[in-house]
Parts: structure tokens; sequence; C-alpha cells
């Protein structure tokens, strides 16, 4: 994910992108650029850091009175955080200049294509194989920049939303989504074009959001004509009057981050498994895992170190490991890892959960582990951390920046990963029938999709929250691979509401907590039909004589726990093993709408911070 900015006109550039890339910065902040075209030709300027570090390196051409601009905050997905690999890109001429947000799936095939033409490559993008690949179809046919990137884009596989120019046509700059967001705000004699509609509010309040799979080619003095990059046929403009704030733009109409990003959730999750997941053709492909299946397969043991939700995210992972791949999982704190002196050697894997990369715990403790001799393998969503650097390898969630305090689809898309991880082991090591792999490839396919289901429940969380947003005590109950779920659940109740709140294994419930359980007490208990159910529903049946008040997560159609819970949400049925990337959903959901209805700041709950890089 990452902002990109044009505007095209007769104001000067340079200030709208940079305002607008500052707006943009939470789409992506690792590194930015930007491009002016005046009479003195075309300017570069881009480095990496933060849009600060931009406006300082590019005062040279600040003062430049161009009108046409573009701009880019990066949020890296191909090649190291660095200046040579930030937006724009040029092609090998240095006539067409590229900003992208979005990941180019064959660029490897493409870039060799390339390379056998003559062309060169100064960064480790992908974008930069999509400009060479536009000017090679430009000079081969002879043809205009817009039907060059038409054609191009035809034969790209992945997301993008782009924003091309060309020093030849300098009036115009060609533009084009798919499965990325992009905005043109038409204003009177000038367009400007965003990811979001934020850069551009205070100008213009006309609006044209670009659909999946079209291209325009913002021209001065035309008006504005929109095609299919497939067919060339015309699609009609639609203006719309934008009638939000800028702060309600940046949350994408949402009231938090945090909603905004629980709802992103079934997108997100697709680019977590996009160009890794084959479902069809029963492939799953991370280069980290590949260029170290060795380690994998021998090691002993692997040993999950995390801290906070991605520590439950490592519980999912080690059950899920050790039901597919069969390797034996032990999931540590890595605060605690790190001062018991544990045993590790070099015949362990260490895998280090971390969204930000930074948590200071876990760099700490992959530095241990290192330091003995264990292989370790990051799993974190921010490119170029520490802990991604320190690692052996890795792989990354591609969630995009995750901007409320509170973990959300940071989690879902850990287990993505850790999924696709245990199933391509079990794959090497034939634990998994071909049968239950394929589906198991499959299930996780369409996952997206139950998610986007799964938001369904909003109302009726909103419901529940409205019952039981006083509560003083919560406890969350779930067995097998909803164990890690309760956990969560509670975890998200606790850090935005304020409310005590428990997870427990639904059968430990006896060992203590059901001392609690009075006609004041809500238990969530998630009971899918997959999984431990009948022995859920037992638990359920105690809770109920001893009055609990019952929210229960079932799957659609259940009856049974109908006639017992006080509150039920339905949720998409699906397999044991994927079930927590369903279930989570609501937990978070009720979470949220106990938090805003108690008044708590959900995006920056007190004491807490979004990256802990103190021990
Ligand atoms: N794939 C491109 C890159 O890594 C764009 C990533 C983005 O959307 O920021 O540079």
């Amino acid at each position: 994910m990452c902002g990109i900015v044009g505007y095209i006109g007769y104001r000067e550039a340079y200030p709208i992108v940079i305002k607008g890339l500052k707006r943009l910065e939470y789409r992506g902040y690792d590194s930015a650029g930007i491009m002016l075209y005046d009479e003195s030709g075309l300017k570069v300027s881009k480095t990496k850091g933060k849009v600060s570090d931009l406006e300082e390196k590019s005062k040279e051409i600040a003062s430049s009175k161009a009108t046409v601009g573009m701009g880019h905050t990066r949020w890296a997905t191909h090649g190291v955080p660095n200046d040579v690999n930030s937006h724009p890109h040029l092609s090998n001429s240095g006539k067409l200049a590229i900003i992208h947000n979005g990941i180019i799936e064959n660029y490897e095939p493409l870039k060799k294509e390339l390379i056998k033409r003559g062309y060169t490559f100064q960064s480790d993008t992908d974008t930069e194989v999509l400009i060479n690949l536009i000017e090679e179809v430009k000079k081969k046919e002879n043809i205009k920049l817009g039907k060059a990137v038409q054609i191009a884009l035809n034969q790209v596989v992945g997301a993008y939303a782009i924003c091309v120019f060309d020093v030849e046509k300098p009036d115009e700059i060609v533009v084009a989504r798919l499965g990325s967001p992009l905005a043109i705000g038409v204003g009177k004699d000038e367009f400007f074009i965003a990811s979001d509609a934020s850069p551009f509010i205070e100008y213009t309040s006309n609006a044209i959001y670009l659909e999946d799979e079209e291209m325009a080619i913002v021209r001065l003095h035309k008006a504005l004509k929109i095609r299919k990059i497939k067919d060339d046929s015309l699609v009609d403009p639609y203006i719309q009057e934008l009638q939000m704030n800028l702060e309600q733009i940046e949350k994408g109409g949402y009231d938090h981050f945090m909603l905004k990003e629980i709802y992103e959730q079934p997108n997100v999750i697709k680019d977590t498994y996009r160009g890794r997941l084959h479902a069809n053709e029963g492939i799953i492909q991370m280069a980290g895992i590949e260029d170290n299946i060795e380690k994998f397969l021998q090691a002993e043991r692997i040993l999950i170190v995390a801290c906070g939700t991605s520590w439950h995210a490592g519980l999912v992972a080690e059950y899920i490991i050790e039901e597919f791949a069969r390797i034996p999982v032990e999931v540590e704190y890595a605060s605690e890892f790190r001062y018991r002196n544990p045993i590790i050697t070099s015949k362990d894997v260490v895998i280090a959960i971390s969204q930000s990369g930074e948590t200071a715990d876990s760099l700490a403790a992959i530095k241990l582990a290192k330091e003995k001799g264990a292989f370790v393998f990051g799993v974190c969503n921010v490119v170029g951390s520490s802990i991604s650097r320190e690692s052996h390898a890795g792989a990354y969630t591609h969630a995009g920046p995750e901007i409320g305090v509170a973990s959300t689809k940071a989690f879902t898309t850990q287990i993505t990963v850790l999924t696709m991880i245990a199933l391509r082991l079990a794959k090497a090591k034939g634990t998994l029938s071909n049968s239950d792999y394929f589906r198991y490839l499959q299930e996780l396919e369409i996952i997206p999709e139950k998610v986007a289901e799964a938001l369904l429940t909003n109302d009726k969380a909103k419901e529940i929250a409205a019952i039981y947003k006083d509560a003083t005590n919560c406890l969350y109950l779930g067995r097998g691979y909803n164990f890690p779920v309760a956990l969560e659940g509670a975890l998200k109740l606790k850090e935005i509401s304020y409310i005590h709140a428990e997870g427990y294994p639904a059968a430990e419930m006896k060992h203590g907590p059901i001392a609690l359980i009075d006609e004041q007490m809500p238990v969530i208990v998630i009971a899918p039909k997959q999984g431990h159910y009948d022995k859920v529903v037992s638990n359920i049946q105690e809770i109920k004589s001893r009055s609990g008040k019952i929210i229960a997560i079932v799957t659609k159609g259940d009856t049974q726990v109908r006639g017992l819970a006080d509150h039920i949400i339905e949720i998409p049925e699906t397999s044991d093993a994927l079930s927590p990337l369903i279930t989570t959903i609501p937990l978070q959901l009720l979470s949220y709408h106990i938090a805003v209805m108690r008044g708590c700041n959900v995006d920056q709950p007190r004491n807490l911070a979004k990256s802990v890089t103190v021990e």
C-alpha cells in the first residue's frame, strides 16, 4: 500500500503534491518521491524516509513553477526502502515516469524479457519493470502513451493504481487502476489525482473514483474519457460531489482507523496471499520459505516468539503447524524467553512475529536465538523493519499500515502467513493427504469472502455492545483453534474499553473462572460447528446453570446453541483450522462498539503505544 498524488493545471504543483503526500502518509511512509516538469525539463527527487525528509531533500526543485507533478509515499513491497527503490521510476530513455501503488506479480518474467531486449534496471521494484514495459510497447508499436499503457497493463498480473507521465506529452497524465484505489479531482482547468480525495478536498469537491480495470488520460482542457483497460470500451464518468471533511476522508469515511482496518481485512488477506497462494495448481510459494525449506524440514522444533496480539497469532500457528506439518512447536512471550536462559540449539527454527518489526523484546529474543545458532524467520508487516533485517529470512504480511493501536488486520494477516507456512511444510513432508492439502488451499483462497460475510455481523455486535457496555468483567471462552481467539477477544476488549476481560480455554473454566460467573457476567463463547462443538456446548450449559449471560459465536444455521445462549452471532462455516480468521471478526467489532459507547479513545487507548520499542 502507498499513497500517490498527481496534479496538472495552472497552480504550482510542488506544494500541492507535498501537502497531498503528507495526508496520504497513513498509507505508507518508508520512502517518498516527487517529479515535476517545467520548461527546463523533468526534475525528480526521492528519498528513503518520510515526506518531511523528501521536503528537506527536494529544496532545490521546490521553487520550480511547474504546473504538472506527481508524488509517492511508499510502503515497500519489492525492494527495501531506499532512495533508488523510491518512486517515481523513470524508463530507460528517461522520458517516462511512473508512480505506482500495488504489486506487479509477474514482474520477474517481464523483467527477464526486457533485459533480453537491452533494458537495464536501477531498482529492485516491480514498478520499474512496468514503466519499461510501457516504454517498450510504445517504441515497438510506435503509439501514444495512453495506448501503450493500455497494452502493457493487459500483459501484467497483479494490482495497481498508477500515474504515468511522458515528457513528450506534458499536458497529460495517464492513470489506471486495478485493485488499488484512485480518485480524480476535477477542477476548472485542473485535475488532481490521488489514492483518496484528501489531497484535493480544499480545491474541488468533484471527484471521480476510477473502478477496477479502468484507465483515463487526464489531459488539460479536454473532457475526461474513461476506458476499460481490457476492451477499450468507453465508460461514462460519474462525478461525485464529496460531502466529507478531511479527517473523514483519511479514515476512508470510517469514524476510526480501527474500524477502517477491521473492514480492510478481506482485501489485505488477499494482499497477503497474492502471488504466494496458487490454489488451483496446489502451490504455495514464499521466497523466504522456499530458500530455506531444508532448515524447516530438519528442525527438531519450531519456537515462536512474540508479544501481545502477535503472540496470539503464534498460538494459532502452534496448533496449525503441529496438525498440518507435524513439527513440534513452542510459543513463548519474547519478554520471558529472552531472560529465562532458554535451551536453544542450531536444530531450532525460531519464528518471530511482530506487526511493526520493532518490538524490543522480540528483537532481543531473536538476537539471543541467533547467538545460539538457531535459524531465525521473521513475520513482520513493516518492510525493512529491525526484525525483518535481523532475521535470516522472513515473510511480510502486506497488511498495509496499521494505525489503530489495537491490532486487527495485523492479526488475521499474520495467521494467513503462518497458515501458508504450515501448508507448505505439510506438502514438503507429506503430512497432509493430497485432498486435504488442496481443500485447505482452496478454503484459504475464499477466506476473504467469508471474512467479508463475517463483517455483516456489525449491526448485531453493536446491538449486543449496547446491552453490555457497562459490564465490569467479561469472560471469553474457546477451545482448540479458538482458544487463542478467546485470548485475543479479551485483549481487544481490555485495551480499548478498559473492561477487565479474561480469555480461557473453555474446559479450564471449571478450574477457577467459573467462580466469577453470576447473572452480571457476560461470557463470550466461540462455538463454531467444526472443532470441539459438543464439548463447548456442555461448557455453555455449565455457564447457563450459573445464570451467566451467554453471547455465542456460532456457525450460520446453528440451532443447538441458539436455544441456550442469550445472544448469538452467526458466522460463515469454514474448517476448524481456518476458523480463527472468521471467529475473530465479530469479537473485534464487539470490542470496538463497546469502546465507542463508553466514550473511549479507540485509536489511541490510554497508556498504550502502537509499537512497543522498549522492553
Ligand atoms: N510494489 C511497489 C514497490 O514496492 C509499490 C508498493 C506500494 O504500493 O507502495 O515499490
